[in-house]
């Protein structure tokens, strides 16, 4: 699409699909920009009583940071403040500020920012340790007295926004994205991410468009501008023109039609046109979100990513009230299965009251499965609200990010002694309760073979097997074009531990972002896998697909795609099969 006068266009990577339109609300901008401007001889009086507000309102804060770090830490510490206090006495100072105000005409901020930057550089260039302490305590109380003059602008609860608008941020926390009212937040864009980042697959799970990796959208967008936002081709169209909506309104009409003809197939199986049968089930992040697997057409669920239990809140779940979310997804779903994932805290997901350290490489650190290991009274209820609630029949669980065979054997460790206690105390739970393992490192996949020995079922996470396996951090929007699953690596890998997992006799599911890509789902049922969890607004669209496939097209394709040395000609061919079988689902070109 052309670039018309006035409309201004930002790319980035499309992560969720749908367009919408509004006011944009820029967050997180927070550095404080110096009013100026001019006044009037009849407005000095009210400009210099304004300052004297604003050292008033100073001295109390002072005064009651001083009394708290006097409780907290002693006198001593406190007594730092008489220094901060003392400013505020500087008559020389204010003097200077008033005279400025009534010589140039000025606001009292611009004068009030002028003066004390002057006074601070002079007291800072002195060659003397004790009064370069006295700027930057004059810096630290001139700041305090600036925010009171401009007024600190108040953090925005994203959970309470009084309007509908599209929301431009930096970067966006899954924790933060979870707590999105979908009623304001029309659609979101941030700097940062890619595909598979956690507040990309919360945004497509939530349905909100969404686009990310824009870079420095959020510097250069304002508040209040409007704005297009198209989460098919990953774009942020300000001040569309008339043509733009135009052609917008045509894509909008298409995908009306699309979402019709996928209604058709949503209480259909997932069968291909050569009488295979696929299992499509769904990833879900909430207890509540059975009414959306159902309504959708998946067949239970392949993912519980049950982390976001645990974060927005101030206490950990403890095991009663995760029993009662448990069984409540499970008695909703029943007979289908649903694979409860224990804790996969870490990377991008986080707990603010777990002290969890910086770490330099948090995708490399203490994450899922080895924090548990470690917080063993967190895993132990966990395992034990699981255990209770599998009396419903059709519970079954997997470990995130396991490594080598001792982590499997922990963990399976950890759930025998849950069993003795539970038997102990008289509580039911299914003896039966099949545990399996995700494939997403690399050594678990090589290691397929005495994993799958060990367990009932694989879950192939290929979000984080291909960030792994490529060296290529999943949340950097820089290095975005070399995330690429269709890399003969990876292919090899899932390969390798389909292979693994029949030669076994366990089934094997795909619960990564690469299942719900039409372009990518006919590669993995070639491969063999037998499963495929996608986030359930994409249900319909891949079970349209599967119906429109045939295995041996599939199997064509894996075959090429396990002899090919391009990824780039493996990810051409998939895409030239998913188009000719199901067109209609590419249809979002503007
Ligand atoms: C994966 O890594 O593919 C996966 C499904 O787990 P998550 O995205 O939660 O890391
Ligand atoms: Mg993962």
């Amino acid at each position: 699409m052309p670039e018309l006068a006035g409309e201004r266009i930002y790319k980035g990577i499309p992560v969720s699909a749908g367009v919408c339109r509004g006011k944009i609300l820029v967050l997180g901008k927070t550095e404080l920009s110096i009013p100026h401007f001019k006044i009037s001889e009849d407005q000095i009086p009210q400009q210099i009583k304004r300052l004297e507000q604003a050292i008033i309102e100073t001295r109390k804060q002072l005064l009651d940071v001083q009394h708290k770090v006097n409780e907290g830490l002693g006198a001593e510490d406190a007594s730092i403040f008489d220094a901060h206090l003392l400013v505020l006495e500087d008559r020389t100072l204010l003097d200077e500020v008033i005279r400025l105000i009534h010589k140039d005409k000025v606001n009292v901020e611009f004068a009030f920012h002028e003066v004390a930057e002057r006074y601070a550089k002079a007291l800072g260039a002195i060659d003397d340790d004790y009064l370069r302490e006295r700027a930057t305590d004059m810096r630290d109380v001139t700041s305090r007295i600036l925010n009171n003059l401009i007024g600190r602008i108040p953090p925005i609860d994203l959970a309470k926004l009084s309007e509908p608008c599209i929301i431009i941020s930096e970067d966006l926390a899954p924790s933060a994205t979870a707590l999105l009212d979908k009623k304001m937040v029309l659609g979101f864009a941030t700097d940062v991410g890619s595909k598979t980042s956690h507040t990309a697959i919360m945004a497509r799970s939530l349905e909100i468009p969404a686009v990310v990796g824009l870079q420095r959208a959020s510097h250069e967008l304002e508040t209040g501008e409007y704005a297009l936002l198209d989460g098919y081709n990953g774009q942020i169209v300000v001040n569309p023109t008339d043509q733009t909506l135009f052609e917008y309104g045509q894509l909008v009409r298409k995908q009306v039609n699309l979402q019709e003809k996928l209604r058709d197939v949503q209480s259909q199986p997932a069968v291909t046109l050569d009488g295979v049968r696929v299992t499509l089930s769904a990833n879900i992040e909430q207890a509540d979100d059975a009414d959306s697997v159902k309504s959708f057409g998946a067949e239970g669920v392949g993912l519980f990513r049950t982390e976001y239990l645990f974060i927005n809140r101030t206490v950990l779940p403890n095991e009663e009230e995760q029993y009662v979310a448990y069984r409540q997804i499970a008695a909703a779903l029943k007979p289908q299965p649903v694979i409860i994932r224990t804790l996969d805290l870490g990377g991008d997901k986080f707990l603010s009251h777990l002290q969890v350290p910086q770490e330099m490489n948090p995708f490399l650190g203490w994450r899922a499965i080895r924090l548990c290991l470690e917080e063993k009274e967190i895993f132990r209820d966990q395992l034990r609200a699981i255990l209770r609630a599998s009396v419903e029949g059709n519970i079954k669980v997997m470990y995130p990010m396991v490594s080598c065979l001792q982590e499997l054997e922990q963990a399976n460790a950890l759930v025998e002694q849950c069993k003795d206690e539970l038997r102990a105390e008289n509580i039911p739970f299914s003896n039966d309760l099949e545990i399996g393992v995700m494939v997403e490192i690399p050594s678990a996949a090589l290691a397929a073979n005495a994993l799958a020995k060990r367990v009932k079922f694989f879950s192939i996470g290929t979000n984080d097997l291909i960030q792994y396996t490529l060296a290529v951090d999943r949340l950097n929007e820089r290095i975005a074009h070399l995330y690429e699953p269709t890399h003969p690596a990876i292919v090899s890998l899932i390969k390798m531990t389909v292979d693994a997992a029949h030669r076994n006799g366990i089934w094997v599911g795909v619960c990564g972002e690469m299942a719900g890509d039409p372009v990518l789902a006919p590669l993995l049922l070639g491969l063999g896998v037998d499963e495929l969890s996608v986030a359930p607004p994409l249900v319909p669209s891949i079970k349209f697909l599967i119906r429109r496939l045939k295995m041996e097209e599939a199997k064509k394709l894996a075959d090429f795609a396990l002899n090919c040395e391009s990824g780039g000609e493996i990810l051409k061919r998939a895409q030239a099969l998913a188009k000719d079988i199901a067109p209609s689902l590419f249809e979002n070109k503007v």
